[in-house]
């Protein structure tokens, strides 16, 4: 560093008086795919790495480089140029490239908060085989941010954070203090003319110069006499710019107003201004000065679904019951990181808010569906190793979620006798007891056919011998409901094949002996958390019936909840608050960042036609569909600027009630054949409310009715939640339909207004990455690429949730999303037929894991009042976000309002 110091020195005059410090931070942003696939961009990334460190190596004055934060960028680059590891990792040791923090610049938004942190977990990690991380929370492009990352960042370590997009109006400094709602708080840069507004600086020293002046002037307002300039010298995709370092030496020789030099945000930071900053709290989604992107959590509802369900697979389940139920040696950490560099990728802001390429989102796709494979079959496996250690025979219901829960679960059984007042037979299936002869060819053309004991879901051979005499052979098999370990299927399937090509015209007789089957559906009562218990049909008190009245009004309900369907309007209302269901179509002339409504719109808000069916009668799960025929326009025409055409679409929209539970389930299925449109189901709240409440990382939200916004982006009052939002006596719980908006306000009665309904997007279609001209934000916001996978067209099947006056939203989004999986054991075990392998009381539980062969277990506390967390039994650490100690736990921690706290416990 010393040899820096001095060489920076000799650079120029020194710091001059009455000059304004302008430090210009040669940097690129690297949008990993986007416009381009991943490849096409990543061949580009090589040539512009490749020629910034011989830029570095080579020019002493071109002292600095932020790699755009995220390390995502190193491992492309030396994928293919593994031999400059060592260049790269020699400049960033000595200060001169700064890499990270972040693995990837990702979307706060649309993905789940465990995953936020596992990215930055990621970087730092990574970082370290580089010498460290930048110490800067750099955040320059992302669509707004979310409360809870000053928090995120403090548990970190880092003191600064650096923003763009989402600022709103009422900050007036290039500064500001910016709150968690936990109290943390970090320094925050606001670039205010966006990360790069030091782009293409022109290799001329007095036009630097001059364009220094205009800076200060668009600056204008935000600047104070002493605040310096920082000047970030780079854009999307750039190479550095080689004359930086001279032209830089030459403005500061000609001129006394700017005092320049190339620089790190860090420097830059440690020397900005710290007192007398406005202050924020919360999140920023503000419109009012650069692009938020509003509509980016509804395009694609495809890849949305996608990550939904993939961060479920892996936070909800996988990890939990891997740490939990197998041996710490066990723990299937390769599988996880493969897993977790799929969903960390993915989170990248272009990539999970799909204003990219069909190619891209094609990839995004694979990766979450890969993702999902890991965290299911892990998650299997964990179950199974659980059920293998069970005492008793039968099939074990096992809970992953920190709450004690019932629900319904489906088990196979053998037919004996009738099924019971208290389940409800899904399907049966006959028993097959009986022989037949085949001829040898037959059987051995058959045998490739069988593969492992697995018949189909319900079937599994279970026993098979093999006879011979000279008569023929003699095959025995028995087949069960669920698989048995050590079942020589594949050695008989191997000496069945030595004997039959012996004996290639010999008989082969078979006994298949399979008992009657049904697949039952039964409540389960009271798992323990991270538990489990044998199954057994829970006794139901508030068994789902179904009643049809004339004219095909159908009721749905279980004395909890009542759903009564309107056979004219294709709605339903719950517990007497009707017009639930309304689907309502219009339609969308914007691009996949923000949605724009068509200069004439035509508004589906009612249906051609009305079927209702009743489809499950109970006593276990009761079910109604409502099968409504619409017509909808098929495009918005690009000349006149109005819907055109038509397709008739069938819309079925079941609703389902469950024994004892007095939530209701949504599922509507259609296949979508119109262009440019926007389909949103509107939701009555049974009390208008100003403001709703929205699931966000580590938190909940509120907003009111309107967004800030400017004329170059209006400010679309539609919001994303994670997974629940609730608003005036109605909660709703979703997996993936992220978008929401308060709607059909009318006057409170003071000089305010309240929202009759909240609109749930269930589709947004459009056919432009990005567009120019809309309503809503008349430039551009990425290249105006025609696409046609944001058209959406082909089958949609989307879920949620809806219950009316719920107490806990967190129970809730369990309830709804996180299922109970069946395990089958064959006894003979040591574990007791109900148990819970770890209690955490008091706070929300988001990860649990294993770390160095130990149990991590992530906590938040969302609500508005200090918790203590009781975790009986255990002691270990809190530590901080790079897992280095804070203080000891015995047992129980305080943890403040809102806070997030992470414990290592002891043992295994
Ligand atoms: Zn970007």
């Amino acid at each position: 560093m010393g040899t820096r110091d001095e060489e920076r020195l000799s650079d120029g005059p020194g710091p001059r008086q009455g000059a304004r410090r302008v430090a210009v931070v040669p940097h690129t942003h690297w949008d990993r795919e986007w416009y381009e696939p991943f490849q096409s961009f990543r061949m580009k990334l090589v040539g512009m790495v490749d020629g910034l460190l011989d830029q570095m190596e080579g020019d002493s004055a071109y002292t600095d480089y932020l790699l755009d934060g995220q390390l995502a960028l190193v491992d492309d680059y030396l994928e293919i140029r593994p031999q400059n590891e060592d260049r790269l990792a020699a400049l960033t040791a000595a200060g001169r490239i700064a890499v990270g923090p972040w693995y990837i610049l990702l979307d706060e938004f649309l993905v789940s908060g465990e995953t936020i942190i596992r990215n930055l977990q990621s970087g730092i990690r990574r970082g370290s085989d580089l010498g460290g991380v930048m110490e800067v929370g750099y955040l320059p492009d992302m669509f707004g941010h979310v409360a809870q990352m000053p928090q995120i960042l403090s548990l970190a370590g880092f003191a600064d954070a650096v923003v763009w997009r989402g600022v709103p109006s009422s900050v007036d400094r290039t500064a500001f203090r910016w709150v968690s709602p936990d109290g943390s708080e970090v320094r925050a840069e606001y670039l205010v003319a966006g990360y790069g507004n030091g782009a293409a600086l022109p290799d001329d020293a007095k036009a630097l110069v001059r364009r220094l002046r205009s800076l200060e002037e668009e600056f204008g307002p935000f600047l104070r006499p002493d605040d310096p300039l920082l000047l970030m010298n780079g854009t999307d995709h750039q190479p550095p710019q080689p004359w930086l370092g001279r032209v830089v030496a030459e403005a500061n020789q000609i001129q006394g107003e700017f005092d320049l030099a190339v620089s790190s945000l860090p420097e830059y930071l440690a020397a900005a201004p710290h007192t007398d900053l406005p202050v924020w709290h919360g999140e920023l989604r503000s419109g009012a000065r650069a692009n938020l992107l509003m509509g980016v959590g509804s395009n694609r509802v495809d890849v949305k679904q996608a990550a939904a369900r993939a961060e479920r697979a892996l936070e909800r389940c996988a990890e939990p019951l891997s740490a939990l139920f197998l041996p710490a040696g066990e723990w299937p950490e390769p599988f996880l990181s493969v897993a977790w560099t799929a969903m960390i990728r993915n989170s990248a802001h272009d990539s999970v808010c799909a204003c990219s390429v069909d190619d891209v989102a094609d990839a995004v796709l694979h990766r979450y569906a890969e993702a999902r494979h890991i965290g299911e079959g892990l998650s299997q496996a964990a179950v199974n190793a659980l059920a293998g250690s069970m005492a008793s025979a039968g099939p074990v219901v096992v809970n992953p979620a920190a709450r004690e829960r019932s629900g319904l679960v489906e088990v196979v059984v053998t037919a004996a006798g009738p099924p019971g007042p208290d389940v409800q037979v899904v399907s049966e299936r006959a028993g097959l007891p009986g022989s037949i002869t085949l001829d040898g060819e037959t059987v051995r053309n058959m045998l490739g056919l069988i593969q492992g004991t697995r018949i189909d879901n319900d079937a599994y051979i279970t026993h098979v011998t093999l006879a011979e005499d000279d008569t023929g052979l003699d095959i025995t098999i028995r087949i069960g409901t669920e698989p048995r370990p050590g079942v020589p299927v594949e050695e008989i399937k191997r000496e069945l094949f030595t004997r039959l090509t012996a004996r290639p015209d010999t008989e082969v007789r078979l006994m298949l002996d399979q008992p009657p089957v049904r697949r039952l559906l039964a409540r389960q009562e009271e798992v323990p958390p991270f538990g489990w218990a044998r199954f057994a049909p829970a006794p139901l008190g508030h068994p789902a019936v179904v009643e049809d009245a004339a004219e095909g009004a159908v009721t749905v309900g279980n004395g909890l909840v009542t759903v009564a369907v309107d056979p004219e309007r294709g709605t339903f209302a719950i517990d007497g608050v009707t017009g639930f269901g309304q689907l309502i179509d219009s339609g969308d002339h914007g691009d996949t960042y923000n949605y724009s409504p068509p200069s004439t719109d035509t508004v589906v808000d009612a249906p051609d036609t009305v079927g209702v069916a009743v489809g499950e009668r109970g006593p276990v799960r009761a079910t109604a569909t409502v099968t409504a025929i619409y017509t909808w326009p098929d495009r918005v025409d690009e000349a006149t600027g109005t819907r055109t055409g038509g397709h008739t679409v069938p819309v079925e929209t079941t609703v389902e009630v469950r024994a004892d539970e007095a939530t209701v389930r949504v599922h509507t299925r259609f296949t979508n054949p119109s262009r440019d449109h926007r389909l949103r189901v509107r939701l009555p709240l049974p009390v208008p409310a100003a403001t709703s409440h929205a699931e966000s990382a580590f938190t909940v939200v509120e907003r009111g009715l309107v967004a800030e916004g400017r004329a170059d982006e209006t400010g679309t009052p539609t919001f994303p939640s994670r997974r629940f939002v609730s608003a005036g006596g109605l909660t709703v719980v979703h997996e993936g339909l992220l978008e929401y908006e308060l709607v059909d306000p009318v006057a409170d009665g003071g000089d305010g207004r309240r929202a009759t309904a909240l609109a749930l997007t269930l589709l947004r279609s459009t056919g432009m990455l990005s567009r120019v001209g809309m309503a809503t934000r008349p430039l551009p916001a990425g290249p105006m690429t025609p696409l046609d996978g944001p058209q959406m067209l082909g089958p949609v099947a989307v879920d949620y949730a809806l219950r009316l006056d719920a107490d806990d939203p967190y129970a809730l989004a369990d309830e709804v999303t996180v299922p109970l999986i069946i395990g089958a054991s064959f006894g003979g075990g040591t574990r007791p037929d109900r148990g819970s392998a770890l209690t955490v009381r008091g706070a929300e539980v988001s990860a649990v894991r294993r770390r160095a062969g130990r149990i991590e277990v992530r906590v938040f506390n969302p609500r508005p009042e200090p918790t203590s967390v009781e975790i009986p039994g255990r002691s270990g650490w809190l530590v901080d976000l790079r897992g280095r100690p804070v203080e000891p736990v015995e047992g129980r921690f305080g943890l403040r309002a809102q806070g997030i706290a992470t414990v290592l416990l002891d043992g295994e």
